[in-house]
């Protein structure tokens, strides 16, 4: 007979951490997990391109955004990168670093990922439930919680673990209601949730948009409307039959979106040749003699972007540079550099990898429990932290499932019965 029992809501990589943690810090305790998906792990399947990037071998606080960082840092240093690399080993999955930093399955199966940590669940005694959507989570003055499922089941539970997940990519299950379950429960969130890691717009016809497929390495800074340089990365970018994409927009799409909507003014700029500067690119220009001007930039651009990003400066690529106007070749130079995207918005939640906002941990104490609600914890994406691209944000699944679910073990097994601050 087991003494009480932890419902985790969501079963996705920081659900299924949480309630590993929990059973297999308190066995005594019966662990269920729910998910309201059909089939398990959608996202972890897709993460990566199938090969499911599980983290970074360089982890820390600097590369999140969300709350504040002494907060996620002390989250992040109780179930570190080594953790997580002993963890899945003991899975039978070896990790293995590739030159950018990232850790995969040396498989290259996301699917591998997926199979350890439910094996490691099942191993653990974790109960697995799914598709039981979850549509209420009822606290009781008596300090206990009813887990209500669409399916009509009331679990009744000591402690409940929200890993609903964000936002983004709906369909894998993760659409947002968990935001409606924290808020019942009296949890804050961020005034604004939206998209991050997520492509751009470009404007009906433009230019680069014809470019489908072409991807450059490339310098992008979000400017506010003073001209002052509020982020910058520099990575791949790849023209989309959309507008932007790849490692570098995905990254400063976050910031971009939250510098806009304090200051319309915002702008993204690109420099598509990052290692130049305007005064060097003037100077390669004036010597380029009598050829044309798309030659001057390709290589190191590729012959198409070349001739593009003459024409975004109103620059005929054929042109030679001796025959170019000062003011042409200024043109040019500031296009090269600093060329303003007019980027039109973002693609939204449907492709966003991660979702910006959420459960502030402000509201959280260290272990991830409501301050203001014995025995309720959050952890994942539902919290107000999103990581850059490159596997931090399943660190992040990781190390906060782990930490919630290891203390609402805690707070079952403590043997204290405090009384309940609700
Ligand atoms: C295309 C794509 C690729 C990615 N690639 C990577 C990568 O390679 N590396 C990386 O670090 N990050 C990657 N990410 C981000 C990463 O997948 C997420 O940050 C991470 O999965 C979040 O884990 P989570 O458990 O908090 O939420 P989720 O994985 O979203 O899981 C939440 C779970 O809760 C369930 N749920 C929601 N509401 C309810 C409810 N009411 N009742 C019951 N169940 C519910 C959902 O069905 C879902 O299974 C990628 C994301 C996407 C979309």
């Amino acid at each position: 007979m087991k003494k009480d029992t932890i419902v985790v809501i969501g079963a996705g990589a920081a659900g299924l951490m949480a309630g590993i943690a929990a059973a297999r810090q308190a066995p005594d305790l019966e662990v269920v997990v729910l998910d309201g998906a059909t089939r398990l792990g959608a996202k972890i399947l897709i993460a990566g391109g199938g090969r499911c990037n599980v983290t970074h071998c360089a982890v820390s606080e600097r590369d999140f955004h969300g709350s504040t960082p002494a907060a996620i840092r002390r989250i992040l240093r109780a179930f570190d990168v080594e953790a997580t690399r002993a963890f899945f080993a003991a899975q039978g999955v070896t990790l293995k670093q590739e030159a950018t930093g990232k850790l995969f399955p040396v498989s290259d199966k996301a699917r591998d990922v997926l199979d350890a940590l439910v094996g490691a669940a099942r191993t653990a005694g974790v109960t697995l439930q799914h598709p039981q959507r979850v549509v209420g989570v009822h606290a009781s003055d008596d300090g206990r919680f009813v887990v209500e499922t669409s399916q009509g089941t009331r679990l009744p539970a000591g402690a409940v673990v929200l890993a609903t997940g964000g936002r983004s990519v709906p369909k894998t299950g993760s659409d947002g209601a968990g935001y409606g379950l924290a808020r019942d429960l009296g949890l804050p969130l961020t005034p604004r949730i939206f998209p991050a890691l997520v492509p751009l717009r470009l404007p009906d016809g433009h230019l680069l948009r014809s470019l489908s497929g072409l991807s450059t390495e490339v310098r992008l800074v979000v400017a506010s409307s003073t001209g002052r340089h509020l982020h910058a990365v520099t990575g791949s970018m790849l023209c989309t039959h959309q507008g932007l994409s790849g490692p570098a927009v995905l990254d400063v799409s976050r910031v971009w979106q939250a510098a806009l909507a304090d200051d319309p003014g915002t702008a993204l700029l690109v420099s598509w040749l990052p290692d130049a500067s305007p005064e060097d690119l003037d100077r390669r220009f004036q010597q380029h003699g009598a050829r044309p001007m798309r030659r001057a930039l390709s290589p190191p651009l590729p012959e198409r972007l070349a001739e593009a990003v003459c024409q975004l400066a109103e620059v005929d690529p054929d042109q030679s540079a001796a025959t170019l106007t000062r003011d042409a070749r200024r043109r040019l130079v500031a296009t090269a550099t600093a060329w303003r995207a007019p980027v039109t918005g973002t693609r939204g939640f449907e492709v966003a990898e991660v979702t910006a906002g959420g459960v502030p941990l402000s509201a959280l104490t260290g272990e991830l429990e409501a301050r203001h609600c014995r025995g309720l914890f959050v952890c994942g994406e539902l919290c107000d932290v999103d990581g850059r691209i490159g596997g931090f944000n399943f660190q992040w699944a990781w190390a906060s499932g782990t930490v919630a679910g290891r203390a609402a073990a805690a707070r079952l097994t403590s043997g204290t019965k405090d009384p309940v601050s609700r």
